[in-house]
């Protein structure tokens, strides 16, 4: 229930209004990926199954993309909710071990918080040894071909009045434990 709560606050129609056509699923690039497909996670979400839902990968693995979002014909903002999942899930610090998705939005979000802007390589950490040795050097010829190119900054840049972005934020989301 406490879930659903939340996801009533959200965009798009309630999830209970899901008539399980799995449009959603179909449509997800993501879902062989997934511990549960967008529509059997709406319906444990719509059965109160709170546990086995956070305990899903699910919502961290989704993409973003949106494309379950424009075609729900009930109108539900399927991406939305995995967002909130995301956010409920790192406020309570309940997500299952070893997924890299917790470590990288907390990483994102401490940097968007010191710099206001974006530092890819501070992300690095989150990710870089998932692939072993040959996903190590997979990235790191990335970095390097984006660093020839002036796409990718060494240092962090700071934004000018940064303290006041923090403030603006602050108002919009708890920083406790973030900054
Ligand atoms: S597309 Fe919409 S109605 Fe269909 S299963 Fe997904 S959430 Fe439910
Ligand atoms: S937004 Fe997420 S859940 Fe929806 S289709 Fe894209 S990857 Fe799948």
């Amino acid at each position: 229930m406490e879930v659903m709560n939340l996801l009533y606050a959200g965009d798009g129609k309630p999830p209970n209004l899901c008539v399980h056509c799995s449009v959603c699923s179909a449509t997800c690039p993501a879902v062989e990926f997934m511990d549960h497909s967008p529509r059997m996670l709406l319906a444990m979400i719509n059965a109160g199954m709170k546990d086995e839902v956070l305990a899903s990968n699910t919502f961290w693995t989704c993409a973003s993309c949106f494309a379950c979002s424009e075609r729900c014909p009930q109108g539900i903002h399927v991406a939305q909710i995995m967002y909130a999942l995301k956010r409920y899930s790192l406020w309570h610090n309940r997500y299952p071990e070893g997924l890299v998705g917790p470590d990288f939005s907390r990483r994102f979000v401490k940097t968007i918080l010191a710099n206001g802007k974006s530092y890819e390589p501070g992300y690095a950490p989150a990710f870089i040894w998932e692939g072993g040795l040959p996903g190590l050097l997979y990235e790191m010829l990335g970095a390097v071909k984006l660093l020839r190119r002036g796409r990718l900054q060494l240092i962090p840049k700071k934004i000018k009045r940064v303290d006041n972005f923090r403030q603006m934020i602050g108002r919009i989301i708890p920083l406790e434990g973030i900054s």
